[in-house]
């Protein structure tokens, strides 16, 4: 209901209604009025044609008085009968119909005809008419097509309002695309001009967003390769100095930013994507079983749901691999060894496999939920100096399972633990 398109479909569906019915009301009071006036005026007509034709009533008059209005007469009375042309005897089954406001006189339909029966005291007469003096049917040839015309131009204007309004769409899809960090994604430009200029800025934006964003990693890889050199210059130095606390502390140190810049380089390689993926077919169930026996004796222990049917997946085990230990990694880091085990399930829906990896361990605030897949971002500062973490392991996550066309998400909040769900696309859809 919140749709803009599920609003103006709203709107014209009551246009709709209320035009047909605004229509049909008035076709209905003025139908009513012409009637009325018809009748009379019939009735008038009618009796004038009687009086002519004689008493009692004569054949010959008759067909002189009607031959030039083709109208068509039957007369029945108590000591004649006759008929001017062929016309039903009044023993048909037709359905008659009285008329208001006169009651001596009534109407029917017969073949293309229209009949009225008039009864005087000479007798009977039925005249039959050309079916274009039935005013009702008249009435009703003309209200259905006027109602199909307005219901038909109203779902014009609405399809039309639809696709004016295109872009709408186009950038509610663009503005999905780069909240799940697709960048790359440009909106079409439209027809009409504001909209136009809307893609325009918006393309602009995430252009520029790129852009900036590009430049601060470039940066970051940049001087992390440059460090590289300095920081084995240091380590070859320290080798020459005596042995001492300071010597021990320095190494710890330099070993320290070694594995970081190792990090940092491997992230930005994944992120580009210049690592060559090796995809193969592979079934998760299968694949998960061998993961886990690595975090035996590691508390707090992991149960595994597991599919009772093999769920098949392409995908570079090494690098999924790298996923499934830097998630379990931290279930185990950020778990009391006394807490409930960590529990993974798999899966299979429709167009994807889904994997879930649950630890009920300290969580993360809800707030800082929207940045975990920063790299270098930790949630705590001091917990990674005990957990030695750099703040690399969910980017590098993120990095691999969008590189595989699929994609990664964590939930949770302080105190109940972390559900970390990896969607990967399932063959078919990859075909
Ligand atoms: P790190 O190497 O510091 O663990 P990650 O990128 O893997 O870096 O995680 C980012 C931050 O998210 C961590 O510093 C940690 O504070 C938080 N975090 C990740 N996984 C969990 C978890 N299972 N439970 C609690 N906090 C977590």
């Amino acid at each position: 209901m919140r749709s803009v398109f599920t609003k103006l479909l709203m709107v014209s569906l009551i246009a709709v209604i209320g035009i047909n019915l605004l229509v049909f009301a008035l076709f209905r009071a003025q139908r009513q009025s012409s009637i009325n006036a018809f009748q009379t005026t019939m009735a008038r007509y009618l009796t004038f044609l009687i009086e002519d034709f004689g008493t009692p009533p004569d054949l010959l008059k008759a067909r002189e008085t009607v031959k030039e209005a083709f109208i068509q007469v039957r007369y029945t009375g108590t000591d004649a009968s006759w008929v001017t042309d062929e016309i039903p005897s009044p023993s048909k089954r037709l359905r008659w119909s009285t008329w208001k406001d006169h009651p001596h006189i009534r109407s029917a339909l017969w073949k293309s005809r229209f009949l009225i029966e008039i009864e005087k005291e000479q007798g009977i007469f039925l005249f039959a008419l050309g079916n274009s003096f039935d005013q009702e049917n008249e009435n009703r040839r003309l209200l259905v097509p006027l109602l199909l015309i307005l219901t038909s131009l109203i779902l014009l204007i609405y399809l039309s309002i639809r696709w004016i309004l295109k872009p709408i769409k186009w950038l509610n899809q663009g503005v999905s695309e780069i909240t799940l960090g697709n960048l790359k994604h440009q909106v079409p430009a439209g027809n009409s001009a504001e909209f136009k200029e809307l893609a325009k800025g918006f393309n602009e934006m995430t252009r520029r967003i790129r852009e900036m964003l590009y430049s601060k990693e470039r940066l970051l890889v940049d001087v992390s390769h440059e460090l590289r050199s300095p920081l084995t210059r240091i380590r070859v130095a320290l080798e020459f100095l005596p042995e001492s606390h300071a010597r021990v502390s320095i190494r710890t140190d330099v070993e320290e930013m070694e594995k970081m810049i190792a990090e940092i380089l491997e992230a930005a390689k994944l992120q580009h994507r210049y690592g060559r993926q090796n995809h193969q077919e592979i079934n998760l169930k299968e694949y998960i079983k061998e993961i886990i026996p690595t975090y035996k004796g590691q508390n707090p222990g992991i149960v595994f749901h597991e599919p009772e049917t093999p769920v098949l997946c392409r995908i570079d085990p090494d690098q999924i691999k790298t996923v499934f230990h830097n998630i379990l990694n931290n279930a185990v880091k950020y778990t009391g060894v006394s807490s409930e085990p960590i529990h993974i399930s798999v899966m299979n829906e429709k167009s994807h496999v889904i994997v879930e990896i649950e630890d009920q361990g300290i969580g993360i605030p809800e707030e800082e939920l929207p940045f975990v897949f920063e790299p270098f971002y930790r949630v705590d500062k001091s917990r990674s100096k005990e957990t030695g973490g750099y703040g690399l392991g969910l980017s590098i996550c993120k990095s691999i399972m969008e590189a595989h066309g699929g994609r990664i998400e964590i939930q949770s909040s302080m105190g109940k633990g972390v559900k970390a769900i990896l969607v990967f696309p399932n063959l078919p859809a990859l075909e």
